[in-house]
C-alpha cells in the first residue's frame, strides 16, 4: 500500500460494514496493513467477546509525553433508514466522500491514517499515539479498556483530539450521560378486582412524574453553564413499556430514563434521588399489598462529562494548530470526558458536521478532510 489520500483512505473504511453489533476486525485488519507500509507496529486489545478490538499505535519515543488521536470506527446502523445511496459503497462524488460514519467519525480516522506518512518521515520529537475504539455509538463502552491501559503507562499523554465532528471548532466541553432502566414488578388481576392488585403501569407513571418534576425543577432553580443551548441539567424517560389488555391489571413495566448532567451537577446523585423514591416510598406501598412486589433499576450507560478548562495547554495549543480563538461546548456525548477522567487533558475537534450523523445519506466534503489534514500537519510539524 503506498500513501493514499484521507477521502481514499475514507472510502476504504466506510466500505467495512462496522455497524456496532458487527465485528470491527477486518477493518482494524486493513489498517494494521496500512501502518505497516510505514512500519508503524499496533496493537489491539479485544473485548471479552473476541469479535471487536480497540487498537492502538504509536509513533515516536513512548517515553517523552505525547498526544492521542482518538476516534470510534464502529458506525450507528442504517436499518429503516431511506439511503439514495450504498451506505456501505464509499463512494466518492462531487467532491465528497458517501456513506455511514463519513461524518461521524470515519472521515477524522482517514484524515489521521493519510498523515501517517508525514509522521514517519522525520523523527517526532513528542511521539503521537493513535487509539481507534469499538462499541462508542452503544455507550462508549469499547475505548474503556485502551484507556485503562493508557492510564497505567508509565509516560501519561500530555494531551488527547477526540475527533468526532465538529467542523474543526474547538470543544472543551460536553455533558455527562446516565441511562437506567427501571422495571417495575406489580402484581396482576382482573380489572374488577383492582383493589387487590398492583398496578405496575400506576407506579411507573408516578416514577415518571418524578423524574420529569425533577428535570422541571433542574431547569428552573439548578446550576447554569451558559455554553450549553440548554445550559442546565435535564432528566427525561425516554421509554415506557406496560400492560396488554384494558380489562388485566398489569404486573410489568418497563421505563428508561436519562440524565444529562452539566459538570455543577452529580448524574449519580440525581439517579439516586429517583431511585430512593422508587425504594423509599413506591415499593413499600407495592409492598404492602403485595410483599412480591419490586421496583429494580439497572445502569444502561453511564458515560463522564467533558469539561476542560479554558486555559488549559491544550486548548491553546489546539487553537494554535487550528487557526481559531474561540472555543465552545457541544450538545452530545463522546470520548473524551474518559480520557479526561484518567487526567488526559482532552478536546474534541474533527471535521464534518454532527448535524448529518446518524442520519441517512451521511456524507463528508472532501475540502473537510482537507482542513482536518492541514490541522494534522501543524501539529506534526509542532511534534517534529
Ligand atoms: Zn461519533
Amino acid at each position: 500500500m503506498s500513501k493514499l489520500s484521507a477521502a481514499d483512505i475514507l472510502s476504504q473504511l466506510i466500505q467495512f460494514d462496522t455497524v456496532s453489533r458487527r465485528s470491527n476486525l477486518e477493518l482494524l485488519g486493513w489498517v494494521e496493513t496500512y501502518l505497516e507500509t510505514f512500519g508503524v507496529k499496533s496493537r489491539r486489545i479485544y473485548d471479552d467477546t473476541g469479535k471487536k478490538a480497540n487498537l492502538i499505535a504509536t509513533i515516536g519515543d513512548p517515553t517523552v509525553p505525547g498526544y492521542i488521536l482518538s476516534g470510534h470506527v464502529d458506525v450507528v446502523p442504517v436499518d429503516d433508514q431511506d439511503w439514495s445511496f450504498d451506505p456501505f459503497g464509499g463512494e466518492i462524488r462531487d467532491g465528497m466522500v458517501l456513506g455511514r460514519g463519513a461524518s461521524d467519525m470515519k472521515g477524522y480516522v482517514a484524515c489521521v491514517l493519510a498523515a501517517v506518512p508525514e509522521m514517519t518521515a522525520k523523527p517526532l520529537a513528542t511521539p503521537l499515539h493513535i487509539v481507534l475504539s469499538h462499541d462508542e455509538e452503544v455507550g462508549c463502552i469499547g475505548v474503556r479498556t485502551a484507556i485503562a491501559e493508557i492510564a497505567q503507562w508509565e509516560t501519561l499523554p500530555k494531551g488527547c483530539f477526540v475527533g468526532e465532528p465538529t467542523d474543526m471548532g474547538v470543544i472543551i466541553g460536553h455533558k455527562a450521560k446516565r441511562a437506567e432502566r427501571v422495571v417495575i414488578k406489580g402484581f396482576t388481576a382482573h380489572s374488577s378486582l383492582a383493589p387487590t392488585a398492583v398496578n405496575s403501569v400506576e407506579y411507573a407513571a408516578r416514577l415518571t412524574t418524578f423524574i420529569s418534576d425533577l428535570g422541571r425543577n433542574l431547569q428552573k432553580n439548578g446550576a447554569r453553564d451558559p455554553y450549553f443551548d440548554v445550559p442546565h441539567t435535564t432528566a427525561h424517560v425516554g421509554v415506557s413499556h406496560g400492560g396488554s389488555m384494558v380489562n388485566i391489571v398489569p404486573n410489568h413495566t418497563q421505563i428508561d430514563f436519562e440524565v444529562r448532567a452539566i459538570s455543577a451537577d452529580n448524574p449519580a446523585e440525581l439517579v439516586e434521588q429517583v431511585r430512593a423514591f422508587a425504594k423509599e416510598t413506591l415499593e413499600p406501598q407495592m409492598q404492602a399489598v403485595k410483599p412480591e412486589c419490586s421496583i429494580h433499576f439497572e445502569t444502561l450507560s453511564d458515560t463522564p462529562g467533558l469539561d476542560t478548562c479554558p486555559d488549559a495547554d491544550i486548548v491553546a495549543t489546539v487553537k494554535a494548530l487550528s487557526q481559531k480563538n474561540n472555543h465552545s461546548k457541544v450538545a452530545f456525548g463522546t470520548e473524551a470526558g474518559l480520557f479526561a477522567e484518567v487526567h488526559i487533558p482532552t478536546v474534541v475537534v474533527g471535521p464534518g458536521n454532527i448535524d448529518r450523523a446518524h442520519k441517512p445519506d451521511e456524507f463528508i466534503k472532501v475540502s473537510e478532510l482537507e482542513g482536518c489534514s492541514l490541522f494534522l500537519s501543524n501539529l506534526i510539524a509542532q511534534c517534529v
